[in-house]
């Protein structure tokens, strides 16, 4: 009835009519590839005003800048400031908002698609979902019982969200319905060792540098995690900044540190500012880490969680610790 909900939401509106799209801070893969997926099939629709942002510093991350539909995208300050519609792709909690959530609140239909365990239920029609791999499952849902059509740019869109959350379908998520979903994006023309290779595997040579020292510096705590094994490692600002490398090429740095056999848990401690630092934490089974994460005002899935960690990186490994002796015992 949720689904019925969001669709008489949209066939309400007149073509001109001011749709604002929201995604989340520091925005992924899945969290663009949903919004401006959806933003395309309004597109076709017949909406006129669409417009799509996200918090913070304006910048997409350069395997996502030439997403179909990017022209979609505006700075936070050029969003709608009275929308008909605001419709949030990919956001767990209004924080991952920022200054946007007063937005969503404000507007008279909110239309949330998500699939976060920990999602704290904001919004007026809620199409949450923690069982779907990718938010852009939920969104091509939307876009189905809408009678769009999915073309190659829409496809496109939602096949970079779901191979960006399901780890280029590795995941446990990844069942026969999301190898389904792939298939019926591909048939659209899309040419995915194309897409993998700008996504996944192209980086600028300073990244792959840091990306050495980062993963060099890695501790082994093998008696951690109740034994299981806790692997973690820390980037700053500055081992950015020597490599002139953004933030954005730190957010799959957590992969090659999970591979570490003898750990159950994994930690990436990433400096966002003086003595504050952005947290990802990874399991392999026996841990929750969104309960973790949650315990620290962040959230997530049970296997990828995050939250913000406060102080020296060796205070927020001390707290990691700390929650997972809890936890464990
Ligand atoms: P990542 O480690 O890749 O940044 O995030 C892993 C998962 O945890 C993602 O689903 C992301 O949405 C969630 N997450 C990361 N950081 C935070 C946070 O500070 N707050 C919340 N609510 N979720 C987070
Ligand atoms: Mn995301
Ligand atoms: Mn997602």
């Amino acid at each position: 009835e949720q689904w019925e909900a969001a669709v008489a939401a949209v066939r309400a509106l007149g073509g001109d009519a001011g749709i604002q799209l929201i995604c989340h801070v520091s925005p992924d893969g899945d969290a663009l590839g949903s919004m401006l997926g959806f933003g395309l099939a309004l597109r076709r629709l017949g909406f006129t005003r669409v417009r799509a942002t996200f918090p913070g510093e304006f910048r997409v991350p350069t395997p996502y800048a030439e997403l179909p539909g990017v022209d979609l995208l505006v700075p936070e300050a050029e969003a709608f400031t009275d929308p008909a519609l605001v419709l949030v792709f990919d956001v767990a909690a209004e924080s991952r908002m920022g200054g946007l959530a007063g937005l969503v609140a404000a507007a008279p239909v909110s239309v949330v698609l998500d699939h976060h365990a920990s999602n704290t239920g904001f919004g007026t029609i809620r199409l949450v979902d923690p069982r779907a791999a990718a938010t852009s499952v939920l969104a091509e849902q939307l876009v189905t019982r809408l009678g769009v059509p999915l073309d190659a740019e829409i496809a496109e869109c939602f096949y970079v969200a779901l191979a960006t959350d399901t780890g280029s379908f590795k995941f446990e998520a990844t069942t026969v319905a999301v190898h389904e979903l792939a298939a019926r994006l591909i048939a659209t023309g899309l040419r995915p060792g194309d897409i993998s290779r700008r996504i996944f595997d192209t980086r600028p040579f300073g990244a792959m540098k840091l990306t050495g020292e980062v993963l060099g510096r890695a501790v082994l705590e093998p008696s951690a995690a109740g034994g299981r094994g806790l692997v973690w490692t820390y980037a700053t600002l500055a081992d950015l900044e020597r490599h002139d490398q953004p933030p954005y090429v730190l957010d799959t740095l957590i992969d090659p540190v999970r591979s570490a056999a003898e750990a159950d848990v994994a930690l990436l401690v990433k400096q966002v500012a003086e003595r504050e630092w952005a947290v990802s934490l990874r399991s392999k089974g026996a841990v929750d880490v969104s309960r973790l994460a949650m315990s620290q005002g962040g959230g997530g899935h049970r296997l990828a969680a995050g939250f913000t960690g406060y102080g020296e990186p060796g205070d927020v490994v001390d707290t990691v610790r700390r929650l997972l002796d809890d936890y464990l015992s």
